[in-house]
């Protein structure tokens, strides 16, 4: 990497297509689409908060892409194949319009909540050891499930057996991988997350997943209702999988909620490691890279959490920036006035962010960043990805914009850090997560890894490393560095927990 320092967003067009998201490590989710997609007949799922339109077919957060869908044939070939065949589609490029939000209304083709969970449950149907597909079979059905785990599948004893050693080691988590998969459709049923209280300790007080449970008043009352809900009930009857024991669906409510909330309350660790008091004036978070992940089926609540954080807070207004900003309720344009005083406002701008600073940011349409948040950008990943941010990390950079992103892992938080290095971007401090999610994420086609978390590890950022004698190798551009934004600078970043 050329550490040649430009100014301004240099090279802002016709840079690579910037790609958000990361393409192999959290391919999981591909079966989220069948999860989450409403068979059109029989009983709809009703939420209790009226959060979504019940009939209407809903696909949630595959976070899977071009690249995601090459990664996977190369570990079984043919399985993308059998994604689409299962959701009724021809194409990637027909799996891709769904996701934007194109083909809206799309069932899939499932019409029974069997038959829903019987599809996602084929797409992980391959023998983990030879990574044969059931047509490749003699007799497709003799394809076996690890009694153990529900997870993963053999063609036969043989390859079990000399699976075995290395699979022993990752099936207990697989077990909880597998369930939290299922469970995850009470996220769109509206049963998770449980209704939440104001913050009864101070943000800095809360130190984790663990304290923020603590403040959950009845909470064993609340999962209780969960485990005994007639989606819970519904979903075992149809699952194809014997019900765990309600002590083991608690944990995994417990740790899909932690999975909900892991964003706004990681938004609300970069506020305060950058010293940005909610509370003294209305703040701007743009999340830059937003994809499938932080935009499908998202509802305008769906960061509340953070007005539970900082009660009395003065607005905080955040914007979705993205190429793969899926269409939906959030989709509406940045604010031109301040975010409502006590309210979390989202919005979205479906384009890069570089497209989106020049378009909207610099004419004002939209305000400038107090803080900028990545989840998972992924431009460690491969040379392609990194040209496509190369634009937007040298914007970030050169504006001196308070920069948070987050990670799926320690090995990507070290290649991140190590191009974020290179670019001679000021590196604040990174760090474990306390607010990660604690749903573990198998890679979907290799399963037998360590599971990945999202938003596992932090980094924040601002602006450049002082280099001696940077200044000489600046173009004469005009630009003196100075306060190109300067609403983003001020408020005083003190970088550090207080
Ligand atoms: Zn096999
Ligand atoms: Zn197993």
């Amino acid at each position: 990497m050329a550490g040649g320092r430009r100014r301004g967003g240099g090279g802002r067009r016709g840079g690579a297509r910037q790609h958000p998201g990361t393409p192999a490590p959290a391919s999981a989710p591909l079966s989220a689409a069948a999860t989450t997609a409403q068979p059109q007949a029989g009983a709809a799922p009703r939420t209790g908060r009226s959060k979504k339109a019940p009939v209407e077919s809903a696909v949630r957060a595959p976070d899977v892409d071009s690249l995601g869908f090459q990664a996977m044939d190369r570990n079984v070939p043919g399985l993308s194949h059998v994604i689409l065949q299962k959701l009724n589609m021809k194409s990637y490029e027909d799996y891709k319009s769904a996701m934007d939000g194109r083909k809206r209304g799309s069932d899939f083709g499932i019409r029974t909540y069997f038959d829903m969970f019987q599809k996602m449950e084929d797409t992980f149907k391959f023998c983990v050891e030879c990574k044969k597909l059931p047509n490749a079979l003699p007799d497709p059905k003799s394809l076996r499930r690890c009694k153990r785990c529900q997870n993963v599948y053999y063609c036969g004893v043989a390859c079990q057996r000399a699976n075995w050693p290395l699979h022993k080691k990752f099936c207990k988590k697989l077990k909880l991988v597998a369930l939290d998969r299922l469970v995850e459709w009470l996220v769109f049923t509206g049963d998770i997350p449980f209704p939440t209280d104001t913050w009864t300790k101070p943000a800095r007080d809360v130190k984790g997943w663990e304290d923020w449970f603590s403040m959950q008043e009845q909470l064993e009352e609340k999962l209780g209702a969960i485990v005994a809900g007639r989606y819970m009930t519904l979903l075992w009857a149809n699952a194809g999988k014997p019900r765990p024991e309600d002590a083991e669906l608690r944990e995994s409510i417990r740790r899909l909620v932690t999975d909900f909330h892991s964003r706004p309350l990681t938004i609300g660790l970069g506020l305060r490691l950058f010293g940005i008091d909610p509370l003294t004036r209305p703040l701007t978070v743009h999340v830059v890279g937003a994809s499938h992940v932080e935009t499908l089926n998202t509802r305008l609540t769906d960061y509340d959490e953070l007005t539970r954080m900082f009660p009395g807070h003065q607005g905080v207004e955040m914007v979705m920036v993205g190429v793969d900003v899926v269409d939906g309720p959030i989709m509406r344009p940045p604010l031109t006035t301040l975010a409502p005083r006590g309210k979390v406002y989202l919005s979205s701008y479906k384009g890069l962010y570089h497209d989106f600073w020049e378009s909207q940011v610099e004419t004002k349409l939209a305000a400038p960043p107090d803080l900028v948040v990545g989840f998972h950008p992924g431009f460690h990943a491969c040379p392609d990805l990194l040209a496509g941010w190369l634009p937007t990390l040298l914007l970030l950079r050169d504006y001196r914009l308070p920069v948070l992103f987050t990670v799926y892992s320690e090995q990507e938080l070290k290649a991140s850090l190590q191009i974020l290095v290179e670019l001679e971007t000021h590196i604040v401090g990174y760090a474990s997560n306390p607010f990660a999610s604690l749903r573990p994420e198998q890679v979907y086609s290799s399963p037998n890894k360590p599971p990945v978390y999202c938003s596992s590890h932090y980094i924040a950022l601002l602006g450049a490393e002082a280099v001696p004698g940077a200044e000489e190798l600046e173009d004469d551009d005009g630009w003196q560095g100075g306060e190109p934004s300067a609403a983003a600078v001020a408020g005083g970043t003190a970088p550090g927990l207080g």
